[in-house]
């Protein structure tokens, strides 16, 4: 297993990390077996989150034995002090842990972000925990460049997490400045929600990119786990065939992928069009049935049944999806 320095945290991670969210669909038991075979492979990073309902819950349990052998990554959507002070107490608490290396501010729109920076925000908390050695490091998670962009500017994120895959290389400009910034960048999404059933392909591609610090696909069973192990010990450009792959996946999903730019955005009536898309995703590809119900329903207030067809976003997607044909399918699928 190859290791990187997660930028200005300093921890070395192993190239390939672990993606909290399937587990959800196991169980304790079956989290510790698979935890403790990835620490026998050389595997040192977990990702969770307090939003993946039983995730930090089933990983505390798994990794009571061998806390030591891991660093621990979690995040909350909380944007307010004492939302982030409560959640990090109940993160130190799921995790039987009483310290976390890495907390995430989870996936914050550009006006959330400010409000985790004003006064009696997120960050006084983080910072606090930070001061009293209940957390390491902190750093953002985000799906749009533009907040990716301004995660940048700012001097304490020492980690960004988004989407990285190839469908999703919206994100590479700034993942090259990452690099040049030493904030280290965790691939998240890397089998783009699951859309991408090469799953070797997939992380060969993200493990090519030399800004990549470590990848996080998802994974549930042992058998995952060794053919990405496998994968990412390679990390030679791609071959000639391997980008041909590629390009032939691009074109195939390229027609109806989205990729979660937002520049579809605002819709006229206020629909969060890549929200849905993320949701159908985890609706039909992540057999997580009731989780991603609950995310929509949270996250999407006005459905998708909403759209009144006036074509507006679809004249603003670069990759010209047929945004409400998209949409009409996602609502019958929420059947809202
Ligand atoms: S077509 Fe539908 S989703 Fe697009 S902007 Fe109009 S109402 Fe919103
Ligand atoms: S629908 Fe198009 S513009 Fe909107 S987020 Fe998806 S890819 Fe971007």
């Amino acid at each position: 297993m190859e290791y990187r320095v997660l930028g200005k945290t300093g921890l070395s991670v192993s190239r390939l990390g672990f993606g909290g969210i399937p587990i959800q669909k196991i169980d304790a038991e079956g989290t510790k077996t698979l935890l403790h075979h990835l620490a026998d492979m050389g595997v040192n990073y977990i990702d969770t989150a307090r939003g993946y309902t039983v995730s930090e819950e089933y990983i505390g349990y798994a990794i009571e034995d061998c806390r030591d052998r891991f660093i621990l990554a979690t995040k909350s959507m909380a944007r307010d002090y004492a939302g982030m002070a409560r959640d990090i107490e109940i993160s130190l608490k799921n995790l039987r842990t009483d310290y976390i290396d890495l907390y995430q501010i989870h996936n914050p729109s550009l006006k959330q972000l400010e409000e985790v920076l004003a006064p009696g925000g997120a960050l006084e908390a983080l910072t606090e925990a930070k001061a009293a050695g209940k957390i390491g490091h902190i750093g953002l998670t985000a799906h749009s460049t533009e907040v990716f962009a301004r995660a940048l500017e700012l001097g304490f994120v020492e980690t960004v997490m988004f989407p990285y895959n190839p469908v999703e290389t919206q994100g590479e400009e700034l993942i090259a400045r990452c690099a040049e910034r030493n904030v280290g960048f965790i691939a998240m999404k890397p089998l783009a929600g699951g859309a991408i059933e090469d799953a070797t392909l997939a992380l060969r591609f993200c493990g090519a990119n030399p800004g990549v610090t470590v990848v996080i696909p998802g994974m549930a069973e042992i058998r995952e786990a060794e053919e990405n192990a496998r994968a990412l010990s390679d990390t030679t450009p791609l071959t000639e065939a391997e980008q041909g792959k590629v390009n032939a996946l691009v074109t195939d999903l390229g027609t109806h992928f989205c990729r979660r730019c937002n520049y579809c955005a605002p819709c006229t009536v206020g629909i969060n069009i890549s929200g849905v898309f993320l949701f159908e995703g985890y609706l039909t590809r992540y057999g997580l049935e009731d989780w991603a119900r609950a995310r929509y329903e949270a996250a999407v207030p006005v459905p998708a049944s909403a759209c009144v067809e006036c074509g507006v976003c679809e004249s603003r997607c670069p990759y010209h999806l047929p945004i409400r044909q998209m949409l009409k399918a996602a609502a019958q699928k929420f059947g809202k």
